[in-house]
C-alpha cells in the first residue's frame, strides 16, 4: 500500500512560493524529485520558525541558492522541502575602513563583486555563474575559481556568518573581527560544509584594494609538463601581481574555437594553452613586467609563441577563450561526465598520461582548469560510465589527489569519497553532523549518504 504524500504545517503557508520546474534541480544536469514545498525565509527568525516546524512534522529539507552547483547537492529528493535563499537578499553594506561588506546569503555574486567596485574595493571571488550563484552557496560550496590562485578560496573571503542550526537556533558572527580567536570557529564548519549543517543567512566578507588594471596574455605550449615548468617562473617574475592561470590542453581550445565562431589566437593549433592574467596598481610598469617576464620565456623556448591583450577589450576577449571552453562543453560536446579533481601539481602530467590511456576507446577526455592550483575539470564525453568514473577517481587518489577540488561532493560523488578521505575521517564528519542534525533532516544523503 502506498504511503500518504506528507504534509506541510500549516504555520509554513505564509512563507511558500508558487513550486516551479525549476526548484527541482541545480546546474549538475540530473532530474530532481518536485518538492514537497517551496520555502523562502526572509530572515534568521523566519528560517528558525521553518526549520522548527519542519522537526516537528518529521519533514526533511534541502537549501538552495542560485541551483548553480554541480554536484546535485541542491537536486531535490522524493519528500524533501526546498529551503531557498531567494529572499535572503539583504543588500550588501560596505565598511570601507574595516574593508568588509555584510549582505544577505541569497545576494548573487556579481551583485556583491559590484557593491564593492562601487566603494573601490574589491571582492576577491568569482566565477562563470556568477549572474546567479549566490554568496551563500560559495560559502556553503567554499567556491574556488580562477582568483583562488592569489586570493584563496571563499573560505578565505569569509570574515564571519550568521546561521540556522537544523534545530532553529541561530548561530551568528557578524561583527567582521579580522582576528578572533575565541573560541571553536562555527563559521568555519559551515564553509565547505555543502549545507548539511545549517542555512546560512548572512554572511561579512573581506574586501581587497582594486587593482587599478589587469593585462591577460595566452600562452602556446608544448604540454601540461611545459605549463608546470613555467609557473615557478611566473610566480618569481610576477610577484604578487599573478592573478590568475588556466590551462587548456587541445583539443577543447580549437573545438571551441570552430564550433563557436571564436579566433583561434595562434597560427597553428597549440598541444596546451596557458591564460595569464596580471592585475596591480601601477597599468604600465604591471604591463612591462608581463611582457618582460613572457619575453625571456619566448627566449629560452619555454613557451612557443604568445598573445598579449593591449586593452581591457582584448582581456575579455581572450578570457571569451576560457569561458566558451565550458560553454561548449555544456552545449556542444554531446553527453558528458564532469569531474573537478585536485592533484599535486608535480602529479599532473604522469596523470594525464594514465588517465587518457583509461580513457582509450572508451571516452573522449576533455581537460581545461585552474593550473596554479592543481585543480583540473577532467571532462569524460560519453555516455555515464561509472566504472571509468571509479578509475578516473582512484587513479586521482593513487597520485594524492581528491575528487573534487571545487564543487563538493554533494549526491553525486557520494559513493566515491573513500577514495580520498579515510574511514576514520567520514566517521568523525557523520559524528559531527549527528550532533547538530540528529534526525538528519537538513539535505539528508548529501557528502556521506544516510546512516542505516
Ligand atoms: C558555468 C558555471 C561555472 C562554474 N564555475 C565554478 C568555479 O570556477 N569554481 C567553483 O567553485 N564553482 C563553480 N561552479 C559551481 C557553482 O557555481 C558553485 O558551486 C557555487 O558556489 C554554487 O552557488 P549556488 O548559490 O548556486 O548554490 P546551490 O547550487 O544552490 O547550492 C550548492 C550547495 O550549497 C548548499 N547551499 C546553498 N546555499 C546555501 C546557504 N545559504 N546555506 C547553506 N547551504 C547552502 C546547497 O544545499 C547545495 O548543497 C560553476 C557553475 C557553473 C554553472
Amino acid at each position: 500500500m502506498s504511503q500518504p504524500a506528507p504534509t506541510l504545517p500549516p504555520a509554513l503557508l505564509a512563507h511558500q512560493l508558487a513550486d516551479a520546474p525549476r526548484y527541482r534541480d541545480d546546474a549538475a544536469g540530473k532530474p530532481g524529485a518536485a518538492p514537497l514545498a517551496v520555502l523562502a525565509p526572509r530572515s534568521a527568525q523566519d528560517a528558525a520558525a521553518i526549520l522548527r516546524a519542519l522537526q516537528s512534522a518529521g519533514l526533511a529539507a534541502v537549501v538552495q541558492g542560485g541551483r548553480t552547483g554541480l554536484s546535485g547537492g541542491a537536486r531535490v529528493q522524493p519528500g524533501e522541502v526546498v529551503l531557498s535563499t531567494e529572499r535572503l537578499t539583504a543588500p550588501p553594506v560596505v565598511d570601507p575602513v574595516a574593508a568588509t561588506m555584510t549582505l544577505g546569503a541569497g545576494v548573487p555574486l556579481e551583485t556583491a563583486q559590484q557593491a564593492a567596485r562601487d566603494h573601490g574595493l574589491y571582492l576577491a571571488a568569482d566565477l562563470g555563474a556568477r549572474g546567479s550563484a549566490t554568496v551563500g552557496g560559495m560559502a556553503a560550496t567554499n567556491a574556488g575559481g580562477p582568483l583562488a590562485l592569489r586570493y584563496g578560496t571563499f573560505r578565505q573571503q569569509v570574515l564571519g556568518l550568521e546561521a540556522v542550526l537544523p534545530d532553529g537556533t541561530i548561530v551568528s558572527r557578524l561583527g567582521g573581527l579580522a582576528k578572533d580567536n575565541s573560541g571553536l570557529d562555527l563559521s568555519q564548519y559551515l564553509i565547505g560544509s555543502e549545507g548539511v549543517l545549517g542555512l546560512i543567512t548572512r554572511l561579512v566578507l573581506r574586501l581587497h584594494p582594486a587593482p587599478t588594471a589587469r593585462r591577460v596574455a595566452v600562452c602556446a605550449l608544448e604540454g601540461a609538463a611545459q605549463a608546470l615548468a613555467l609557473l615557478p617562473v611566473l610566480r618569481a617574475g610576477l610577484g604578487p601581481l599573478l592573478q590568475a592561470c588556466e590551462l587548456i590542453i587541445d583539443p577543447l581550445l580549437s573545438e571551441t574555437c570552430a564550433r563557436r565562431g571564436l579566433r583561434y589566437p595562434f597560427a597553428t593549433p597549440a598541444a596546451a594553452v596557458l591564460l595569464v592574467e596580471v592585475a596591480g596598481p601601477d597599468p604600465a610598469a604591471d604591463a612591462a613586467r608581463l611582457e618582460t617576464v613572457l619575453g625571456a620565456a619566448l627566449e629560452t623556448g619555454q613557451i612557443a609563441d604568445a598573445v598579449l591583450s593591449a586593452s581591457e577589450a582584448d582581456c575579455l576577449r581572450l578570457w571569451a577563450l576560457r569561458d566558451g571552453c565550458s560553454h561548449y562543453l555544456i552545449e556542444n560536446a554531446g553527453p558528458l561526465t564532469s569531474l573537478d579533481l585536485s592533484l599535486p601539481l608535480p602529479a599532473i602530467p604522469a596523470f594525464l598520461d594514465q588517465a587518457a590511456a583509461l580513457c582509450a576507446g572508451r571516452a573522449r577526455p576533455y581537460v581545461f582548469g585552474h593550473l596554479g592550483d592543481g585543480n583540473l575539470h577532467y571532462i569524460l564525453a560519453c555516455p555515464p560510465d561509472d566504472a571509468l568514473t571509479t578509475q578516473v577517481f582512484a587513479l586521482t587518489a593513487r597520485h594524492g589527489g581528491v575528487i573534487t577540488a571545487e564543487h563538493g561532493i554533494g549526491l553525486d560523488k557520494v559513493r566515491w569519497l573513500p577514495l580520498c578521505r579515510d574511514a576514520a575521517e567520514i566517521a568523525a564528519m557523520a559524528r559531527i553532523k549527528g550532533a547538530i542534525d540528529p534526525g538528519f533532516i537538513l539535505n539528508p544523503g548529501r557528502i556521506f549518504g544516510t546512516p542505516a
